[in-house]
């Protein structure tokens, strides 16, 4: 049994987002036209932050039918979004989707109040158009760190696979961010501790006595680490972030 949401809440969540993808780093408007007068296309779709039916991507059975389809636990996405949402549940959280649809909906909240002329992306000026550009691929690269620290200190481990992935999220970042040397080391820092606490946590299941109180002690250590660099991490992005009106 799936509790689908009902077609005024699908609208109502695509028209709080201004019908545009809520994925930070994606955007994508959900609507356009048919090539019939009379139509439209939408691309969009109501994801769930916690599935429709048992078993799906973030189920969560303490909900009741009617909270499954209210719009709280419903975001807007484009359909390669919401695919990629439901593909890894486990990095796309109920609680790192609802940071998505709160900054998608603030987002459009700030388009409203934007006086006109400036709100069309089209209408804004060259430079401003590419400052808005830069700042959005410097927030999108704020955000991927930040989910990166909050994954691993949420689940006290690296998982496989996961620090290549940060990576090759990351690869743009030094040019992005003009080849600061801070930023430079920052994502060097954090790509190698993520790197050594998984070989400690590969190695864990092999240790008995005091090797394996070593290597505890130095993933508490090293998860310390994670914890302070998540806390800081605002402060250390704020000014490239503090300056960027977000288009
Ligand atoms: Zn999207």
């Amino acid at each position: 049994m799936r509790d689908d949401f009902p077609i005024p809440v699908k609208e109502l969540l695509a028209k709080r987002v201004a019908y545009h993808c809520s994925n930070p780093g994606c955007r994508k408007p959900t609507s356009g036209p048919q090539d019939d007068p009379a139509g439209s296309i939408n691309i969009g779709v109501a994801a769930h932050l916690t599935a429709a039916s048992p078993g799906g991507p973030r189920f969560d059975s303490s909900l009741t039918p009617v909270q499954r389809v209210s719009p709280e636990n419903g975001i807007w996405l484009c359909q390669s979004c919401a695919k990629l949402v439901d593909n890894d549940e486990r990095r796309y959280t109920p609680a790192f989707l609802r940071d998505w649809k709160r900054q998608a909906e603030q987002r459009a909240a700030d388009d409203l109040e934007r006086p006109t002329g400036t709100t069309d992306p089209d209408g804004v000026p060259g430079d401003e158009k590419l400052r808005h550009e830069l700042f959005d691929r410097r927030y999108a690269i704020y955000e991927k760190i930040g989910g990166f620290l909050a994954d691993v200190i949420q689940r006290g481990r690296v998982e496989p696979g996961s620090d290549v992935e940060f990576l090759r999220q990351t690869k743009q970042a030094h040019f992005l961010f003009g080849g600061d040397p801070e930023m430079k080391a920052l994502l060097d820092d954090i790509y190698e501790h993520a790197a050594r606490l998984h070989a400690l946590q590969a190695k864990e299941a092999s240790l008995r006595g005091y090797a394996l109180e070593v290597n505890i002690d130095k993933q508490t250590d090293i998860k310390k680490w994670f914890q302070d660099t998540s806390i800081s991490l605002q402060y250390r992005f704020d000014k490239y972030l503090r300056q960027g009106v977000r288009r």
